[in-house]
């Protein structure tokens, strides 16, 4: 079967884990890629092996998005690289450690990648897809970013931002010809977990979904056209309510009085 040329996709945190199943799947697609993460061997190594197998032009681009200069490097090829149809904003890191026995140092590197890189990548890559009026921006969210008190706080918050960030640049960006979908897998057997500090393989296993599902899973979304996909939930009315709620929540915030329960009762 002949794959029609889709453009070029940056994948971050390619080098393993979802990252790298996106790289093959959207290769497969018929993108071109970026791959970019700190590990060079990884990159190269997967490089070799899609280029290979599909035909597709794969380069490499080692960055830690965690340091000023390489996230800079890497958005510099975002402004600059016309070709580029898709960013997938994915590299990120957890914990599941609680506030009284995690570093705060850690927990600003975190932020730093989960939240300021995916924020800055976003940032350099919108002004060309809106310019050529074509773009896909996925962000890898989380369960936790609306399940805060599942793991690190820190860690959930930096995925509720990623989630919130989403649903403002699919308002600020639907009629621009760019597509915004938040993904918000949750457990997944990959590394990640040992970084985090708990093995998924001491997990449940009836609540840890296979790599290559989750990424699957969030491809069909993409096809569906949804806006946010969360592969492990089993009946999609369940969202679409959560969020017909958040969105009349939203109407009946702003108004010129304090609601009638805060008002405070002047004395006789
Ligand atoms: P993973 O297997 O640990 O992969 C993380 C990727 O990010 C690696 O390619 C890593 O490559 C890269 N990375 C880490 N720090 C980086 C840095 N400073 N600069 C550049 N690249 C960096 O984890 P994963 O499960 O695939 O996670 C991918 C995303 O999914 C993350 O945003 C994570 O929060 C999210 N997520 C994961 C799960 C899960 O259960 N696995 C669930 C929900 C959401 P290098 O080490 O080579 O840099």
């Amino acid at each position: 079967m002949t794959v029609s040329h889709q453009g070029t996709a940056l994948i971050t945190g390619a080098s393993t884990g979802i990252g790298a199943v996106y790289a093959d799947r959207l290769a497969k697609r018929g993108y071109d890629l970026i791959l970019v993460a700190r590990n060079q061997d990884k990159l190269t190594a997967l490089a070799k092996r899609l280029s290979g197998e599909t035909g597709r032009s794969v380069r490499t681009l080692a960055a830690d998005l965690g340091q000023k200069a390489d996230l800079a490097k890497v958005e510099a090829v975002l402004r600059d690289d016309a070709s580029i149809t898709m960013l997938v904003n994915n590299a990120g890191f957890g914990a599941v450690a609680p506030l009284l026995n995690a570093d705060v140092d850690k927990m600003e590197d975190m932020i730093t990648l989960n939240v300021t890189a995916l924020t800055r990548l976003t940032y350099a890559a919108v002004p060309g897809f809106v310019a050529r009026n074509k773009g896909t921006i996925i962000n890898i969210s989380s369960i936790v970013g609306i399940a805060a008190e599942m793991l690190n706080g820190v860690y959930g918050a930096s995925k509720a931002y990623v989630l919130s960030f989403s649903h403002s640049l699919v308002h600020e960006l639907v009629d621009k010809g760019v597509h915004v979908q938040a993904v918000l897998p949750g457990a997944t057997a990959t590394e990640f977990w040992d970084i985090a500090g708990f093995p998924h393989q001491n997990m449940d296993q009836a609540i840890v979904m296979h790599v290559n599902d989750m990424v699957d899973a969030a491809l069909a979304g993409l096809d569906q056209g949804e806006r946010v996909t969360i592969p492990g939930l089993q009946n999609g009315d369940d969202w679409t309510s959560f969020e017909a709620d958040r969105r009349t929540l939203s109407a009946k915030f702003g108004h010129s009085k304090p609601a009638p329960r805060y008002r405070v009762k002047v004395p006789a």
